[in-house]
């Protein structure tokens, strides 16, 4: 059968993708999904959510900021009212992820990225996304309930993919 097929199956990913609070109060959940949206990645899971401080904080989504002296701050920022927990799935689609969201400052983020061009301050990024393949699975784990994600098949595929 055919290799090429094989190598792209092993690079298939899947990443969590959240806006934050701020995003969805500054009315820009639209703008965020249509960038994933229109890029050819795949929307496997979608929800309004209310973020319980648990989630937050206790070794769970944050656990590795824990020690940083912003950690409060992220964790009142985070649960100050809902955000939209998505579960997006690509060949590369962490890095790609990534890429569109900018750099955590968004006055380093590029233009043309969804940082770069909707904010301004690092405590109010609008937009998580997972830094690997392993956080996006574990990720989506802790964010989404059993029959929550949905596997199925665009009818874009084709003329995404050769
Ligand atoms: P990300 O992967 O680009 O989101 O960045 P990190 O994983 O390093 O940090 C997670 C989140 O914590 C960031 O998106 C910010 O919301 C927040 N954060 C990181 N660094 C700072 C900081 O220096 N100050 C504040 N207030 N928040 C920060
Ligand atoms: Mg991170």
């Amino acid at each position: 059968f055919l290799p090429h097929l094989v190598a792209s199956m092993v690079e298939v990913e899947e990443s969590y993708i959240m806006i934050k609070p701020d995003g969805v109060q500054r009315g820009l959940v639209g703008e965020i999904i249509s960038r994933f949206e229109k890029k050819g990645i795949k929307l496997k899971g979608l929800k309004l959510y209310q973020c319980p401080t648990e989630l937050a904080q206790d070794n769970e989504h944050y656990k590795d900021l824990q020690s940083k002296s912003f950690f409060p701050n992220l964790i009142d920022y985070i649960t100050s009212g809902p955000v939209v927990c998505m579960a997006w799935e690509g060949v590369g689609v962490v890095a790609s992820a990534r890429k569109l969201i900018g750099a955590t400052n968004p006055l380093n983020a590029e233009p043309g990225t969804i940082r770069g061009d909707l904010a301004v301050q690092t405590g109010r990024n609008v937009v998580h996304g997972s830094d690997s393949p392993e956080n996006g699975n574990r990720e989506i784990a802790l964010w989404f309930k059993e029959g929550e994600v949905v596997e199925w098949t665009p009818v874009q595929e084709p003329w995404l993919k050769e």
